[in-house]
């Protein structure tokens, strides 16, 4: 599998999209700037200053599909003509009341309807805490008694999530429940395995997540394998390494913790591999969906394809990768007819602000990566013979 081929990679960007792209991977390269580029959007948007007009012409176009459906629709039909599909997401994050829960519960709802309709839509999405307080899914997952008024809006969260799940079933739509920080995610947990048990008797539709960069997801990996036997439902998993370390070991650090995340990125792969073994093993009980950026663990995946004489599109192994990420990996892989998804968030730009830090954060802490994309846009502009550089 050549990863390399950058003209696969790149032919859906014009020689002007290439250069503005090189320009805001070298810009989050550097995390020094990042770290006060952060903080400069973070305030600016809490006073009101005209920053969105910055971001929508760098950051915001590079990861994000645009403000609406109409736009990501736009973005989705472009990418099936390169056999790539996708999954939209309304990408708001850190909302805290509940006029906005309602309203996020309706963009699923509808984002459902819509990828039932479009066959470059294989999947859909959520995040447990868009439809509720996290103060709760926090106290929830803590064993933490509520108050009357708490429990009365927990129900009200629970309500969205699985009238999210029903919907999602009776369309026939797969969809997954996003992972989360460690410390809201017991009850996620909770929640995905009793919707899989309930809506995957017959088919796959709810795929829970795992963040492989965490100590203790080998272990509820075994046990979430064994329950699915056991209570003989289709385990839906999508495999993730997690995207809230630094989050994660600074609340254990403050708390006085260990932290819940391995010490090292060696570590976390180690994980990540081990968990692909264990699934790989039992791939006639479960659906795969690996959302990774790792040319490694992909390889990995390939080898056990080829040598079990699987084919390259086998309909239970599903690639995916980021929007504005990793477009070698993503054009490759489908160019060789593997089951690529690219993942398509859209919000207004104010809303994804949260999603586009965790960007450029994760890009600055995988600076290897971020080199070789800046290295295959070269690449590709050299054999374009494009000499803005
Ligand atoms: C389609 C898709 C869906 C996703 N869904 C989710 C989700 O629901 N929840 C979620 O949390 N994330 C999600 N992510 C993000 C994902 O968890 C990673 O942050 C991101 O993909 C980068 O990891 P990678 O596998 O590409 O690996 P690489 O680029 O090889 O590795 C980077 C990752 O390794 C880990 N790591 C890096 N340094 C260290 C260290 N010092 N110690 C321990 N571990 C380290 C971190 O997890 C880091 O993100 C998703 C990603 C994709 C592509």
């Amino acid at each position: 599998m050549d990863f390399q081929n950058t003209e696969i990679a790149y032919r859906l960007k014009s020689n002007r999209q290439l250069l503005k792209t090189l320009f805001i991977f070298r810009l989050i390269s550097n995390s020094v700037l990042v770290s006060i580029c952060t903080k400069i959007i973070t305030w600016s948007l809490r006073f009101n200053l005209p920053i969105s007009e910055i971001l929508d012409k760098t950051v915001f176009k590079q990861f994000c599909a645009g403000i609406d459906e109409k736009d990501s629709i736009k973005i989705v039909k472009k990418l099936k003509k390169l056999n790539v599909n996708s999954y939209m997401h309304y990408a708001s994050e850190g909302i805290e009341s509940e006029k906005d829960f309602d309203n996020n519960f309706k963009i699923i709802i509808r984002t459902i309807d819509i990828t039932k309709k479009n066959t470059a839509l294989p999947f859909t999405v959520f995040k447990a805490s868009s439809l509720g307080k996290f103060n709760l899914f926090e106290k929830k997952s803590a064993g933490s008694a509520l108050s009357e008024i708490e429990k009365q809006l927990w129900n009200k969260t629970i309500d969205r999530i699985k009238s999210c799940c029903k919907h999602a079933a009776r369309q026939n739509v797969r969809i997954f429940i996003d992972a989360e920080e460690s410390w809201i995610q017991p009850i996620i947990d909770e929640i995905a395995e009793s919707l899989m048990e309930k809506f995957n008797q017959e088919k796959t539709i709810i795929f829970t997540t795992l963040q492989m960069y965490r100590k203790d997801r080998l272990k509820y990996l075994n046990k979430i394998i064994q329950n699915s036997v056991k209570k003989k439902y289709k385990l839906g998993i999508k495999l993730v390494r997690g995207a809230y370390m630094e989050k994660e070991n600074e609340r254990a650090y403050k708390n006085g913790l260990p932290s819940p995340i391995f010490e090292n990125k060696i570590q976390t792969d180690l994980s990540f591999n081990s968990a692909l073994d264990l699934i790989l093993l039992k791939i006639e009980k479960c659906d795969l969906f690996v959302g990774t950026h790792c040319e490694k663990s992909i390889k990995k995946i390939l080898k056990w394809m080829k040598e079990k004489k699987i084919a390259n599109g086998y309909s239970k192994i599903w690639f995916s990768q980021l929007f504005g990420m990793a477009d070698h990996i993503s054009f490759n892989l489908a160019f060789q007819g593997y089951q690529v998804v690219k993942y398509v968030p859209y919000g207004p730009i104010k809303e994804v602000v949260p999603y586009l830090i965790r960007r450029a954060e994760e890009n600055t802490s995988v600076n290897s990566q971020l080199s070789k994309e800046i290295y295959l846009i070269k690449k590709e502009m050299k054999r374009r013979k494009f000499n803005a550089i």
